[in-house]
């Protein structure tokens, strides 16, 4: 890419102001093993489509994705079912809480988007009736798009999460009680629950997400995973909804599309140039990590490298 000198030393100078500023925010406690990290943790790693790569801080550490997985079992599910997802989740922001009941019941079990959690179970309801191994198939699949073969999903933040996750618990039952899932609702949880608690480091978003940056991407089988209009179209929904109900805010000051996760992980792609991850695991009062929303903001508005 044009000019990756100047991003590194952009990249580099724009980690040191923004660790040197107060860390502000709180570290997601409502699952409890989440608030075991250490909330000065702090990395970034930047991948250009030409494969030039830089990491600072704590790049290679592996943290719990979260929600940055919904972007992966949306693709997997696209790939598979095509149009017909569309059916049975929206593409619109919902403009409330991402695990949020109220709108389901006037929306008839219709999730607004795959992002929100009753959408990302939907999209894990169709992923359970098409795989054999539901978990192991959704892992491989991961590997395989990003070329990293050490992905797996941690035991101890899945087991935290159901043994609190009285609203997700409600939720997924709500949807059934509508049709919209066909599964069983504890199949399906535990679909949910693994792949939230996901764990890859910076390094490896950036070349998990590079398939929906680079439209020549292939993996190592040939496989080109989406085509341009199916690329186009998850990227379109994380512009619009991949930062709960804090999206306009991310597009207005990032200018990105991404994904965020209560892990403190961000994710964030400029489609044809590059991909970037950003994780601290404070989040601001909207559920997104402190730090990754400001040294994204920096760095877009530095070097110019937003889509507008
Ligand atoms: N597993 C988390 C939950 O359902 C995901 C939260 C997130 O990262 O948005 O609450």
């Amino acid at each position: 890419m044009e000019n990756f000198t100047n991003n590194k030393r952009v990249l580099q100078e724009i980690y040191q102001i923004v660790a040197l500023q107060e860390n502000e925010g709180d570290i997601a406690n409502y699952i409890p093993e989440l608030a075991k990290v250490n909330p000065e943790r702090f990395g970034v790693s930047f991948l250009s489509i030409n494969n030039e790569e830089f990491g600072i801080g704590d790049w290679q550490t592996k943290f719990s994705i979260q929600s940055i997985s919904k972007v992966l079992s949306l693709s997997l599910a696209y790939k598979i079912v095509g149009d017909k997802i569309w059916e049975r989740v929206g593409v619109e922001p919902s403009g409330s809480a991402f695990n949020s009941l109220v709108q389901l019941e006037t929306d008839n079990g219709i999730p607004r988007n795959p992002f929100i959690n009753g959408g990302a179970m939907v999209i894990c309801d169709v992923l359970i009736s098409h795989l054999k191994n539901p978990i192991n198939d959704f892992l491989d699949y991961v590997r395989e798009i990003s070329y990293c073969k050490d992905i797996y999903f941690s035991e101890s933040v899945a087991k935290s999460e159901a043994s609190a996750g009285y609203r997700n618990i409600a939720l997924c039952n709500f949807i059934k009680s509508f049709g919209n899932i066909k599964n069983q609702p504890n199949e399906v949880l535990d679909f949910y629950f693994k792949m939230c608690s996901i764990e890859m480091s910076c390094q490896e978003l950036t070349k998990t997400f590079l398939f929906l940056a680079n439209s020549k991407f292939r993996t190592a089988s040939g496989d080109i995973v989406l085509n341009l209009g199916q690329a186009k179209r998850i990227n379109a929904i994380m512009q619009t909804c991949g930062f709960y109900d804090e999206s306009g805010e991310f597009s207005f000051k990032v200018g990105l599309p991404g994904k965020s996760g209560v892990g403190g992980g961000i994710a964030a792609l400029y489609p044809g140039k590059y991909c970037i991850a950003v994780w601290s695991p404070k989040l601001n009062k909207k559920g997104n990590s402190y730090r990754g929303m400001k040294f994204l903001e920096l760095f877009t508005s530095e070097t110019q490298l937003s889509i507008f």
